[in-house]
């Protein structure tokens, strides 16, 4: 795990997850950035898995725009191994099947995007999501 104060400062030879960049991963609050190395692979995993583009709408979260956002206080958004996917352009179910296969382990489901995972084993939201 590395934090940096912002996403600018990450070294480029620290990042090597290539259809992510650390701006995306970075907290839409302050700019800040703590880098999950395992979280980033599974990312980027699913991301090749997919072969198609994949939009993040939320991973790392600062505590105050955590807060701001309606995050749960224990949020893994804090942790750096949360990602909400947009769910443009895919279709649900391989979305979902293929994040799993990636190694995530939590799921939100949600009208726009899915909420993935590295967290204790479990599912929360509108589970008629998937059928
Ligand atoms: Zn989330």
């Amino acid at each position: 795990m590395s934090f940096f104060q912002h996403w600018s400062l990450v070294p480029n030879a620290l990042w090597h997850w290539p259809d992510f960049t650390p701006r995306e991963i970075a907290s839409r609050g302050d700019g800040s950035l703590l880098i999950a190395p395992a979280a980033l692979d599974r990312l980027q995993a699913l991301r090749e898995a997919l072969r198609r583009p994949v939009i993040v709408t939320s991973a790392y979260r600062d505590p105050v725009h955590n807060a701001r956002v309606g995050g749960a206080p224990l949020s893994r958004h804090k942790s750096g191994d949360a990602f909400d996917l947009s769910l443009r352009g895919h279709d649900r179910a391989a979305l979902l099947e293929a994040a799993r296969a990636s190694g995530f382990t939590g799921f939100g489901f949600y009208s726009t995007f899915l909420h993935v995972d590295c967290g204790p084993t479990r599912e929360w939201g509108d589970k008629r999501w998937t059928s």
